[in-house]
């Protein structure tokens, strides 16, 4: 989901593409190294790292110096290890109204989502795409 408060800004923060996508959500090693500077735990046990030889750790426990080991990081729950279902971030502000809770650190490619630009993801349930759409198709 991209928050920006813009005028501009076509999504409608409805938090489909979070509900679909935000289990399948992988962070860079720099998002990784942001959290462990800033001492995220809370955001870094929603994830595990895993590395060359096979192992895993939980990503709270992961130092900075460690992250040249990692070849993947990937979403689980941070109580059981399973796969999630939603994205823990997802915070339902009103009935048709979720934000991203965490927002100001959140991972890159949630940063870059915008289904209503041409060659980005496309995604046809995106409500700022048909907006874009509809607004595209008005006359002038
Ligand atoms: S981290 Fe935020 S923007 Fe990304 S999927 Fe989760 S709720 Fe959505
Ligand atoms: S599906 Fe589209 S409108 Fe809804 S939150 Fe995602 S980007 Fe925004």
């Amino acid at each position: 989901m991209e928050i920006l408060e813009t005028d501009d800004e076509p999504c409608e923060q409805c938090g489909l593409c979070c509900r679909i996508f935000g289990p399948g959500i992988t962070p860079t090693e720099q998002n990784v190294y942001v959290w462990i500077e800033q001492g995220r735990t809370d955001i870094l046990r929603w994830f595990v790292a895993f590395r060359e030889n096979n192992s895993s750790i939980n990503c709270a426990d992961l130092r900075a110096e460690d992250l040249g080991d990692i070849v993947s990081v990937e979403m689980r729950n941070s109580d059981t290890g399973d796969y999630v279902t939603v994205c823990p971030f997802l915070r339902r502000v009103a009935k048709t109204r979720y934000l991203c809770g965490i927002h100001q650190v959140k991972p890159e490619m949630c940063c870059h989502y915008q289904p209503w630009i041409w060659g980005e993801t496309y995604f046809n349930r995106c409500r700022g795409l048909e907006k874009a759409h509809r607004n595209s198709r008005e006359p002038l």
